[in-house]
């Protein structure tokens, strides 16, 4: 289980049913949760909320050690150890690092550059990607690259597909599927609309694929011999990467997933001062990125990445205003009539996935119209993930999503390149690699096919 609810810690207070997007807590208040795995979308927003711990005075040290071990925590961390909580899966990852036959591949989402920081100490939405990619590198990764890099291509295969949907007639209101749990609950519950879903992979996965492809013909390597690792957000990350299909290149895309908080571990298990780190960059390709691929973390962020490119490929010109205000904003649904050229496009943006449900049912009941429909399961994107910094405060947690969304706009305004169709290493690979976007390669690497969970209700 990849989310689960210690059953000798949950006081049954059932703060994490509040949160919960899918009802997926059961139990009887003031007794241990179940997390009902039929229902749930391994997002962690429980594990964000949950403030029962083992304390040594309760439960003795030796109580606490036999957790840590059972939970897989490296020795070194001393936090404490809530009854809602994720897997580990630093000592994987370390195994990995240790094994000289394994060359390491790293990438790290938008959102976590906004908020690994908070775990050293630093101020709420702290923007580090150079001293996070420092840290890897410090670490010891072979290759510290960037899901940024693969933010920007899927723009390029998201974008094309929007198109082509829109001047051929394809299934609409197309929806994104970089969100692991929001297609999870589609699978599951709305089976009938996955059409809809853009037959895109997430950045992660595309990033895998191509780190062991293309990735692996420019070093000259050997694609078995690469070992993928994706710093997320995002718990439900670790179910994506698990996903049967996800091994395009014949290899899994991605072999092993931290959360944030995990590459705190990491970091901290490592012995590394992360304040004091000079800052560094990514490794160039894989590691180069715009400001579209670096707003992917906020709700509104593909969006608005990918309008700046479909704006500028249907037209032909430049796009009159980089920053698009329309589509931004914070939980909740919202809408937007988007003009490009001719075209009006109907945009829908979905944030928090409680709220999906109502915009599906007038969809289905065409009470909705629209072409494109964004979705993120958690309260405002990605940098509000169940795998980022735990904050027990209320009014804290809002300040940090706060200071993490606005310091992931600052970052895409600050970058030299704000459009995915401009950055060079994306050009680079669809001529040295992928040829065209939607084209054989990209559509065998980069694409992927959902599958029905179970039967919908009848
Ligand atoms: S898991 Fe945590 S938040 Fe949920 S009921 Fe138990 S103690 Fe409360
Ligand atoms: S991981 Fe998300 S969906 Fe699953 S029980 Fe926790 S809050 Fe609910």
């Amino acid at each position: 289980m990849i989310v689960s609810i210690d059953k000798d810690l949950c006081t049954g207070c059932q703060e994490c049913s509040k949160v919960c997007p899918v009802s997926a807590i059961e139990g009887e208040k003031g007794k241990p949760q179940e997390i009902n795995l039929d229902k749930c979308v391994i997002c962690g927003q429980c594990v964000q909320v949950c403030k029962s711990y083992a304390s040594i005075i309760d439960h003795g040290s030796e109580f606490i050690e036999d957790k840590k071990t059972e939970r897989k925590l490296p020795e070194v961390i001393n936090e404490p150890l809530f009854a809602a909580n994720n897997v580990c899966d630093v000592n994987k990852v370390k195994n990995a690092l240790n094994n000289p036959n394994k060359i390491t591949m790293v990438q790290c989402a938008p959102a976590v550059r906004v908020a690994l920081g908070e775990d050293f100490g630093l101020e709420l939405g702290a923007l580090t990607p150079g001293k996070m990619a420092a840290a890897l590198k410090s670490i010891g990764f072979d290759k510290v690259y960037d899901t940024n890099f693969s933010a920007d291509l899927t723009i390029i295969e998201e974008g094309n597909e929007l198109i082509k949907r829109v001047t051929t007639g394809g299934t609409l209101p197309m929806f994104t599927s970089c969100c692991p749990a929001w297609v999870k609950f589609l699978e599951d519950n709305y089976p009938e609309l996955t059409d809809h879903l853009s037959t895109c992979k997430s950045p992660q996965q595309m990033a895998g694929s191509v780190f062991k492809t293309y990735g692996a013909k420019l070093e000259d390597i050997d694609a078995k011999n690469i070992y993928s690792v994706s710093i997320m957000p995002c718990t439900c990350k670790k179910f994506e990467c698990d996903r049967p299909e996800m091994n395009s290149s014949g290899y899994r895309d991605v072999d092993a997933v931290l959360t944030t908080r995990e590459l705190a571990y990491l970091i901290k298990d490592s012995g590394i001062d992360f304040n004091s780190l000079e800052e560094t960059s990514f490794d160039s390709p894989l590691g180069v990125y715009t400001g579209a691929g670096t707003i992917f973390g906020v709700t509104g962020g593909v969006m608005e990445a990918a309008l700046r490119t479909a704006y500028e490929s249907i037209t032909e010109e430049e796009i009159p205003s980089i920053d698009i205000p329309a589509v931004r904003g914070s939980e909740g649904f919202r809408t937007a009539d988007i003009q490009i050229g001719d075209l009006t496009l109907k945009i829908g943006i979905v944030s928090g996935l409680k709220n999906v449900i109502p915009v599906l049912e007038n969809l289905k009941s065409g009470k909705l119209n629209l072409d494109f429909l964004e979705v993120m399961t958690c309260p405002v994107g990605c940098v509000s993930g169940g795998g980022q910094p735990k904050l027990l405060l209320e009014e804290y947690r809002q300040i940090a999503y706060e200071n993490r969304t606005k310091a992931s706009y600052l970052h895409d305004e600050n970058l030299p390149i704000r459009k995915s169709h401009e950055n060079p290493s994306i050009v680079a690979i669809y001529d040295k690699f992928l040829e065209s976007p939607l084209g054989e390669v990209s559509h065998h690497l980069l694409h992927t096919k959902y599958c029905i969970r179970k039967e919908v209700a009848k």
